[in-house]
């Protein structure tokens, strides 16, 4: 037995079977953009831990900050005690993201909590209940997030779900384009959108509209800037507050710090967390201090809630990621993605769509008879055969049809080559393989 399957083995016994298992990879150590396993096998690591990684894994600077920080102060409960890595993360968050004149923060621990805490905050400040969210979102695993998720595999029996909560088609013009051009195509979203304040929730009972500008788990999709900047003239018309879930899009993965900053719009709210601590656990919900402030003291906040130490990874993270440029980096890998993917799409009509925004590419894969419809036995079959091959890749989508890389954006140029190599060749072999079966059935 390897150790590996070791390792699985007492998986097996002692952790519940809920925790999913989306890939076979162990990990031991990791570096930059590649990673070692139980039995000393390398990967090039397009997987970031599921996004959390754009700085890379273990940069040195913020593992020495950690360090340190470890020392002085591991907790002591903000509410309880103030210490000076919160404020300066909170200052160095509100100097990257100013939400309109005075910006105000509140950090958290994870994606969902900032999201879960992002609508309390809108309800009190709008003093009103309804949330709208779009199809194939998702904003995290706790009752309200996962309410506001969309896809079912995620939510199996674990309702009831969280009233108040209602569900818009997300502008996804690959899926939902009915033949129109993009232009035309928006312009129905946007009456969609209005409409559904007459016939699915009245503008006096909605306190927030939360959107992932580009779905994560959903896929990759962008959605269309008309259809966003009309979306913040509707909300600001209804007194109803824009929540931007930037948990997976954040810190230089789109090019920008923030997805937003492609719109020429302003959230009253966004979410942050995954790449904020480099794997430390730290989220933060910032919001427009008029917003912020309406959520009553001792309503917001928890035991943990910016832990020093997570504090201390995430102001070395920003600062890291400052010198490097990320955001410059987050273009650079997006450029060259967006160009094998394509070329890859014009050889292999498998490849249905190529999308995304900056680094945040991906490719969905659709049945090669001009169908469009989701091939998710081949998206399965692509990321044991990367695996296998020293890739680790993740997949998304609701159909789980789509292959995005969420690689560290400081992968080198060699590493993402050869990993674009790896899932091309791949997908090549097992095309060819289905064609040589279908002629001998
Ligand atoms: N929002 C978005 C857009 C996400 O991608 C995720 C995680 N994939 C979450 C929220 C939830 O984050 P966490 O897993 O840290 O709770």
């Amino acid at each position: 037995m390897t150790k590996s399957e070791e390792l699985f083995k007492r998986r097996k016994a002692v952790v519940a079977d809920g925790v999913g298992i989306f890939t076979p990879a162990t990990i031991v150590k990791a570096e930059g953009a590649t990673f070692i396993d139980a039995d000393g096998k390398k990967y090039i690591d397009f997987a970031g831990g599921i996004g959390v990684l754009n700085a890379g894994h273990c940069p040195p600077e913020v593992v020495k900050a950690v360090q340190e920080q470890a020392a002085e102060l591991m907790h002591a409960c903000f509410h309880i005690g103030t210490y000076e890595p919160y404020i300066e993360l909170c200052e160095k968050l509100v100097a990257i993201f100013p939400h309109g004149n005075h910006t105000k923060v509140m950090l958290t621990n994870t994606g969902a909590e900032s999201v879960e805490n992002a609508v309390k905050i809108a309800r009190q400040a709008t003093g009103k209940g309804g949330i709208i969210c779009f199809t194939d979102a998702f904003h995290g695993r706790s009752l309200m997030a996962l309410s506001l998720t969309s896809k079912i595999d995620y939510k199996i029996g674990c309702g009831p779900f969280a009233s108040e909560v209602y569900r818009i088609q997300y502008p996804n013009y690959y899926r939902y384009n009915d033949g129109l051009d993009e232009a035309a195509f928006v312009e129905r979203e946007i009456a969609r959108f209005k409409e559904s304040l007459r016939n699915m929730a009245a503008p006096d009972n909605v306190a927030a509209v939360i959107i992932e500008l580009v779905q994560g788990e959903g896929g990759f999709v962008v959605a269309p800037k008309k259809y966003v900047q009309a979306l913040r003239e509707i909300c600001t018309q209804h007194n109803i507050v824009l929540i931007i879930d930037e948990v997976q899009s954040g810190f230089g993965r789109t090019g920008a710090w923030g997805a937003y900053l492609h719109y020429g719009i302003t959230p009253d709210i966004s979410t942050w967390a995954k790449s904020l601590g480099s794997g430390l656990p730290i989220g933060a919900v910032i919001g427009k201090a008029e917003v912020m402030d309406k959520a009553v003291a001792g309503t917001i906040g928890g035991t943990y809630l910016g832990n020093p130490v997570a504090c201390a990874a995430a102001i070395a993270t920003l600062k890291y990621m400052e010198k490097i440029d990320i955001n410059a980096k987050g273009r650079h890998v997006g450029e060259i993605i967006r160009k094998r993917f394509i070329a890859l799409q014009k050889s292999c009509p498998a490849v249905g769509d190529v999308r995304g925004l900056g680094g945040m590419m991906a490719m969905e894969l659709v049945q090669e008879n001009n169908s469009g419809k989701p091939d998710a036995d081949l998206c399965k079959e692509l990321m044991s055969a990367c695996i296998e091959k020293g890739l680790l890749l993740v997949s998304a989508g609701t159909h789980k049809n789509i292959i995005r890389v969420l690689s560290p954006l400081v992968i080198t140029d060699e590493e993402l080559n050869s990993g674009l190599d790896i899932i091309e060749g791949e997908l090549t072999r097992l095309l060819a393989n289905r064609s040589t079966e279908k002629q001998t059935v």
